[in-house]
């Protein structure tokens, strides 16, 4: 058995930035990775608009990894690649990894793990849909992969269902590659993705956006002939008479990302129903002490830039990880839908606490509070508030006098 101090599970931005600052702080370390390149999903995000934060340029998504890939290729990292870690569980002295590669089974220690398995997409079965299983329908990230990274082209005409912000960016390339968008439709009053994606996505190539709509059956026998769609009430239950048919040969789905936490789970990790991913503390460890989380797989980010800021900060408190100590909670109070971290560890830096929150709904203003024991402790003002877009913000706690007895709790208010 390989012995390390720190094992980062998945190769993709997170657990790239997560592996590369373990390194840094001094930690023997391993990233894990069960494709045969490192970079994750960016591999096939071949537009642009990687890295503005970060690196101040506007890069591709392999620019963007590649990036990474050199900074953890320069340090002393071991990169194991089409490696699928099988099973981690804890022993008396850390965790133990067991691996499947192309050399047979692999068994890694370490003190520390990190969880950077990124997220997985909504299918079909997930929002369903009446009719037929003709072969056509594919998720947004599957016929990403098949233009981007196969080189083909997987339909003729298609509908798009849902405004997330794959299927945007998928709506443009598929576009680009000489397909025809008949239009994307959403089940919701408002676009799930951002904004920016709504403008250069779908306005600047005259894809219809079909608010309040869903496709309601798909037809075809061995491959996808037409979909139904209809427009739907405010309880987003199909409206009698509306339906209207058409005929495309491929249905998109773009309804959703899930953080992939079933080794979280296998390893007691508590999950926070808000995020799908694992709860943590400032420091972006879980419930289980030496298990950290990073990336798509702690919540689902909107930018990558913000996906290596926290996997950087994980990546490090892995590699000098301690126990946990008291802690506070930090309550959910009203106008968020989601936000990390879930709890302050008080033994643990409280100078700096990066807090990244979505609204529950738009609000042109909005007014982030802390309350600590019934007492606003901090405030700050935000404008052009939507639940697409995430919002970060860095916070003191240290001067609060918070103590594990304290009630805090975290809300935003509509001005
Ligand atoms: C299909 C898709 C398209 C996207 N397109 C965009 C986009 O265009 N623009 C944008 O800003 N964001 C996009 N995103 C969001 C994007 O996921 C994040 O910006 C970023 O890639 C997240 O980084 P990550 O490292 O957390 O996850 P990922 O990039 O998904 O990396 C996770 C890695 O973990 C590996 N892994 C998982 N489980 C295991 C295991 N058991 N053993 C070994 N390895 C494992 C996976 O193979 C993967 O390489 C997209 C997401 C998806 C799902």
């Amino acid at each position: 058995m390989k012995n390390y101090d720190v094992i980062v599970i998945g190769g993709g931005p997170a657990g790239l930035a997560a592996a590369e600052s373990a390194c840094k702080a001094g930690a023997k370390t391993a990233v894990i990775e069960r494709e045969a390149r490192l970079g994750g999903i960016l591999k096939q995000c071949v537009h642009d608009g990687f890295g503005l934060i970060r690196f101040g340029e506007k890069l591709a998504g392999p620019e963007y990894a590649e990036r990474y890939i050199d900074l953890v290729k320069a340090l002393p990292v071991d990169a194991y690649t089409l490696t699928f870690v099988t099973a981690a569980e804890k022993t008396a002295d850390g965790f133990r990894i067991t691996c499947v590669s192309r050399e047979g089974m692999l068994d890694l220690s370490a003190k520390a793990v990190v969880l950077a398995t990124g997220c997985r997409e909504r299918t079909a079965k997930q929002v369903l849909i009446q009719g037929t299983r003709p072969a056509g329908v594919f998720t947004a990230g599957t016929a990403q992969n098949f233009v981007n990274l196969m080189g083909k082209l997987p339909t003729k005409k298609c509908v798009i269902l849902g405004s997330g912000d794959i299927g945007l960016i998928m709506a443009r390339r598929l576009t680009l590659e000489g397909a025809e968008v008949e239009g994307v439709y959403e089940v919701k009053p408002e676009p799930s993705g951002l904004t920016r994606n709504i403008h250069q996505c779908l306005h600047d190539f005259n894809i219809p956006l079909h608010l309040s709509h869903t496709v309601t059956r798909v037809f075809g026998a061995d491959r996808l002939t037409a979909v139904e769609v209809a427009e739907v009430d405010e309880k987003m239950k199909p409206i009698k008479g509306t339906e209207r048919r058409v005929e495309c040969d491929a249905l998109i789905l773009s309804v959703g990302l899930i953080p992939e936490n079933e080794l979280a789970e296998t390893l007691g990790v508590k999950l926070n129903p808000a995020t799908k991913g694992p709860d943590c503390d400032q420091t972006y460890m879980t419930s289980v002490d030496g298990v950290f989380s990073a990336g798509n797989a702690l919540n689902v980010f909107d930018l990558v830039d913000y996906v290596s800021e926290c996997a950087a900060d994980a990546g490090a408190n892995a590699a000098r990880f301690a126990p946990s100590g008291s802690s506070v909670r930090l309550e959910k109070g009203k106008g968020l839908l989601s936000y990390v971290p879930h709890r302050i560890d008080l033994t643990k830096p409280t100078d700096r606490v990066v807090f990244f929150f979505r609204s529950a709904k738009d609000m042109d203003r909005g007014t982030l509070r802390l309350i600590a024991d019934g007492k606003e402790v901090y405030k700050k003002k935000f404008s052009f508030l939507r639940p697409p877009e995430m919002q970060r913000v860095e916070i003191d706690l240290s001067a609060f006098g918070l103590t594990a007895k304290s009630k805090l709790s975290v809300e935003l208010e509509e001005n």
